[in-house]
């Protein structure tokens, strides 16, 4: 059992990493360290050990308040691996995985603004890796700035590619 002050402190540094978007049903993403599989990765000390926790994770446990491991898989209905969208309202962008059903029929009915992110599903492992550390680099670089650039990312376009015609 750790005292509630470590915990405090690694929230306050979680949150430092994270750029939300200005709109409530936007993402929150990550911009700090991400690994070869796409997702972000939160460091913390936990009983002396220092251990690489998923970011989305995290933040659906400060939410919840419970162990990191007492919650399934989650999902995010973005799509987008660094995002760490968790609230209790229906703009969260975080869902159990057993929650499937309950996000396809929001998403069904509309109510997700946020869907644009599908292009990332099918996605080779380096290419979605790429698609996160690109997201990351610019709202690092420049927060949520340039958001015309912030959405291209999250589509998964590359902002810098000559259009198509
Ligand atoms: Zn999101």
């Amino acid at each position: 059992m750790v005292t509630s002050r470590p915990a405090v402190n690694a929230a306050e540094r979680f949150w430092s990493k994270v750029v939300k978007g200005p709109a409530q049903g936007d993402c929150w993403l990550w911009a700090a360290a991400v690994g070869d599989d796409g997702y972000g990765r939160f460091t913390l000390n936990a009983d002396g050990r220092t251990v690489a926790v998923r970011p989305h994770r995290f933040a659906f446990h400060l939410l919840h308040g419970s162990d990191l491991d007492a919650f399934g898989p989650l999902m995010h209905t973005c799509d987008v691996p660094i995002c760490v969208h968790a609230t209790a309202d229906t703009f969260t962008h975080l869902v159990e995985g057993t929650s499937r059903s309950n996000m396809l029929d929001r998403l069904a009915k509309g109510r997700d603004a946020n869907g644009s992110s599908f292009r990332w599903r099918g996605l080779a492992r380096a290419q979605f890796a790429a698609g996160s550390v690109a997201l990351r680099d610019e709202v690092r670089a420049h927060g949520w700035d340039r958001p015309l650039r912030v959405a291209a990312l999250l589509a998964g376009v590359d902002p810098d590619a000559p259009t198509l015609f």
